[in-house]
């Protein structure tokens, strides 16, 4: 492990601040993820990022060797960016904390030539709902007909010096973005003219592709999160760890685990933790701390080292007794110099939190995690469409069961979001009648149920 490891340097009061990657399926999310983990790895050699679980690190001196000029180090008394992996606004909506998001900052990618679709309409709601700061990486400018890329310059100045009509071409395409967010509630601007990154948003044109606009990106981000974790995020990394469960999943040696984020306080391999399962808190006793070897060291049978203690922000894989239960999107806490029931009762309260609405008769809900749960349940509420059952996990026969009373045809029906459908549920519902809709987009979920009760109304008339 580097000595810049940002996650180590327990003097900061300020943690790393954790970012999330949001937009539409192939605007570019994951190849902008790649291009800035791969930058990294080429302005810091070997051992300047580092691997977590889930998330990757990158250091602020990483950081100011990608953006050159545009960052000077010691403006910033932040660590660097922790990345989560998985970028989509399905897994931003799992990665809870507290009274909101677990991200601390968003970049909404939108691809220049496509414009806000669906899923970036989505991402901006919850943006809106968890009052998440964010920028927009207005991606693929390399597409732009004419377009003549000038690696290493700021991305402002290789617009300026474009032909006249790729900058018109160009400029068309950023501002009707512009006007996209205006009429969604934000004020926004190419992010050279803004000042203030917390009550505006800055649109960076980027390419994942050439590179071009990374380092204005994370240039941008800096600020935005300086500014903002300034006066959000000081923390105390001596405290009693407090996270969020990202995954739950067997490892090979430790039964089953959990992959979590730890965005405040510190974790240790003796603590006793609480964690939200399917039928209420879990205590149980951490067995093993994992992350992830050093990339040189990664052996096909054994990927995972021990550690002692994980503190915040970082991913941690823990290894625990009991954990069959835990869901995704579930807060974990550390009983640590604390009371026992005190913790247990803020889980409760928590879990409290994640609101989701059912009635007496309705379709039954089933979503991989508790995040995806609340926002599908959110959506139907929206649409009018009454839920009577709402669960994590598979679909079981037990809720086909349940579908088959729920009274009016239109009703039993279960809609599953990013789920497995057991076997025997799917033969129980041909056998019982009770319609089966499973999708990994919600918009597209609810638009196969709309149909459905569409023809169930033309047939009863
Ligand atoms: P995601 O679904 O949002 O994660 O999108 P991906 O990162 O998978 O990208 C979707 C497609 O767009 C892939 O074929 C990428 O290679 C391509 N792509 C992404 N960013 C750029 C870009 O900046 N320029 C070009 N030309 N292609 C890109």
């Amino acid at each position: 492990m580097s000595d810049t490891d940002p996650t180590t340097a327990t003097d900061d009061t300020l943690r790393t601040p954790i970012v999330a990657v949001l937009g539409h399926v192939d605007h570019g999310k994951t190849s902008l993820l790649d291009k800035i983990r791969g930058s990294a790895v080429t302005a810091g050699e070997s051992g300047a990022i580092t691997q977590h679980i889930g998330a990757t690190a990158v250091p602020l001196d990483v950081i100011s060797e990608i953006a050159g000029d545009l960052v000077d180090p010691t403006d910033f008394d932040l660590p660097g960016l922790l990345f989560i992996d998985t970028p989509g606004h399905h897994s931003f909506s799992t990665l809870r904390s507290r009274g909101g998001a677990l991200a601390d900052i968003a970049i909404l990618v939108v691809d220049v030539n496509d414009g806000f679709q669906p899923q970036t309409l989505e991402a901006i709601d919850i943006l809106k709902r968890t009052q998440t700061p964010f920028i927009v990486a207005a991606n693929k400018i390399d597409t732009v007909p004419g377009w003549n890329p000038n690696e290493g310059q700021p991305v402002q100045q290789t617009m300026d010096a474009q032909s006249d009509r790729v900058q018109s071409d160009l400029n068309e395409k950023l501002y009707e973005i512009i006007g996209e967010l205006s009429d969604n509630g934000f004020s926004a601007d190419m992010y050279w003219r803004v000042q203030n990154f917390q009550a505006n948003i800055g649109v960076v044109p980027v390419s994942a592709e050439t590179s071009e606009g990374i380092p204005d990106l994370l240039t941008v981000m800096m600020g935005l999160s300086q500014r903002y974790m300034k006066e959000e995020m000081e923390i105390d990394t001596s405290g009693p760890g407090v996270g969020t469960v990202l995954e739950v999943k067997d490892t090979q040696g430790f039964g089953t685990t959990l992959d979590a984020i730890i965005y405040d306080g510190t974790i240790r391999n003796d603590d006793t933790i609480v964690v939200g399962g399917l039928q209420g808190p879990i205590v149980t006793d951490v067995r093993a701390l994992l992350r992830p070897r050093p990339l040189e060291e990664i052996r096909t049978e054994q990927e995972f080292e021990q550690v002692e203690q994980v503190a915040a922000a970082d991913g941690v894989k823990i290894a625990a007794p009991e954990l069959g239960d835990a869901m995704a999107g579930a807060p974990i806490r550390v009983i640590r110099d604390r009371d026992r029931s005190e913790v247990i009762a803020e889980v409760e309260e928590e879990l409290a939190e994640i609101e989701v609405t059912t009635q007496e008769e309705g379709v039954v809900i089933k979503a991989d995690t508790l995040g995806s749960l609340e926002a599908l349940s959110s959506t139907l509420e929206e649409e009018e469409i009454p839920v009577m059952r709402a669960e994590v996990g598979a679909v079981a026969p037990r809720d086909v069961r349940v579908a088959e009373t729920a009274g009016e045809p239109t009703n039993q029906a279960i809609l599953a979001f990013s789920v497995d459908v057991l076997d025997d549920a799917r033969d129980l519902a041909e056998q019982e009648d009770v319609e089966l809709f499973e999708d990994d987009v919600i918009y597209q979920l609810v638009e196969s149920y709309d149909d459905h009760v569409t023809a169930i109304e033309e047939a009863q008339q």
